[in-house]
């Protein structure tokens, strides 16, 4: 049996801006999603990435480009009304079935953000967040005071001087590095 980890090949560190987004109110606004229509999914980088066909008011047919099989991947979509009049067009992430305004295209499938297992580029950064906290955990394991900003302490009694030595050259280039990415984050708000 596979647990939930094994089942799930999430392409993991993945951002939204390194795969083809499906902007579904785009297509909509461009007229794309009228029934009938054929539009093509394309980025600069990588051309066109799906040909695709408007079947009705609810879903459109998109064949990646390169299909070998030519296997035309059916996306259904929803209308919510607005307050002004009008209606607003989602799709619905076939995995979830969760109203999206984006799809991402990973391993050759349409899916919603988390279905696919994408981060936004924001929450990528917060890495500095975690290594803000593992310098916290060495600092308890080193029973030094909790707080980043203070010194460095001295050696728990009982803890081998190698042991010491090596987690404290540990600690002091993660805090390089930590320290580095701070300000780096500062320096660009
Ligand atoms: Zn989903």
């Amino acid at each position: 049996m596979g647990n939930a980890r094994s089942g799930n090949r999430r392409p993991s560190h993945l951002c939204t801006d390194q795969v083809v987004a499906v902007d579904v109110r785009a297509l909509s606004r461009a007229g794309a999603l009228r029934p009938g229509t054929a539009f093509e999914l394309s980025t600069s980088r990588a051309g066109v990435l799906a040909r695709c066909r408007t079947l009705g008011t609810e879903s459109f047919e998109a064949a990646l480009a390169d299909s070998e099989f030519f296997d035309f991947e059916r996306i259904s979509l929803a209308r919510t009304p607005c307050h002004l009049g009008g209606f607003r067009t989602w799709a619905v992430c076939a995995p979830c079935s969760r109203r999206v305004a984006m799809l991402y295209v990973v391993n050759r499938r349409f899916a919603c953000r988390l279905c696919a297992g994408l981060r936004y580029r924001s929450q990528r950064e917060s890495a500095l967040d975690r290594l803000g906290r593992k310098l916290h955990h060495a600092r308890a394991a080193l029973s030094w005071q909790a707080s980043l900003v203070e010194p460095l302490g001295g050696k728990p009694e009982g803890m081998h001087w190698r042991t010491y030595a090596n987690a404290v050259h540990a600690y002091m280039q993660q805090e390089r590095v930590y320290f580095q990415g701070h300000r780096r984050r500062l320096g660009r708000s």
